[in-house]
């Protein structure tokens, strides 16, 4: 049998978020199919049963090494490349699952719905994942910019975290939560994620069936 890469997901690591959303800043984890990554962006079918697609611009981590029960400092280690991603969210389907106590899945794994931009090194942002910022522009509008100095637990903590639950494999993906400033995304509109301490840029634009 092949085996793919996980995809996890944490929300509420930012209180700007969680507060918009009315949730406490307590980290939540939500894992999707890895056919929900569409690594460069560029059209992504909108979700099946969806009236109302948010976008979640985040920080994505992607591990070299795995393991369970990770300390901070191997959690660090474990991030080898990292790149700005969209966690693109059906928000009426999630309330809609939330309000029945039912998991999320189907409102954040729908097929392509986790675009992410090209993967840079790690290596140069350990110690100071602070200065990482994000950005959403729609349009060339900017709708949502937020910098990792805000992300509670930090990018380590969120991999050490993860590790005392899951066992982490190499090539797994972490989408670490988003700032606050979420919004709708209409079909045809031009989404650009970017962070300039990265120095990675991508788009991507959701196509309705035809
Ligand atoms: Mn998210």
């Amino acid at each position: 049998m092949e085996r793919h890469p996980s995809v996890y997901g944490l929300g509420r690591t930012y209180p700007g978020h969680a507060a918009e959303m009315g949730a406490a800043p307590d980290p939540v984890v939500f894992v999707v199919p890895w056919t929900s990554l569409a690594p460069g962006g560029g059209e992504i079918p909108w979700p099946p049963g969806a009236d109302l697609v948010h976008h979640e611009v985040e920080l994505v981590l992607v591990l070299g090494t795995g393991g369970r029960n990770l300390d901070p400092a191997a959690a660090e280690e474990a991030i080898a490349e990292v790149t700005v991603g969209i966690d693109l969210t059906a928000r009426d389907l999630q309330a809609r699952l939330k309000e029945r106590g039912h998991p999320w899945a189907r409102a954040k794994g729908f097929p392509r719905a986790c675009p992410t931009g090209p993967l840079v090194p790690a290596a140069p942002f350990r110690g100071r994942w602070g200065g990482i910022d994000l950005r959403l522009a729609i349009d060339g509008e900017v709708r949502q910019e937020g910098t990792v100095a805000d992300m509670r637990p930090d990018p380590p903590g969120a991999v050490a975290l993860l590790s005392r639950w899951f066992e982490l494999a190499p090539g797994d993906v972490v989408f670490t939560g988003t700032p606050a400033g979420v919004g709708p995304v209409r079909p045809g509109e031009r989404l650009v994620a970017s962070s300039r301490a990265l120095g990675v840029e991508f788009a991507c634009t959701l196509v309705p069936p035809p």
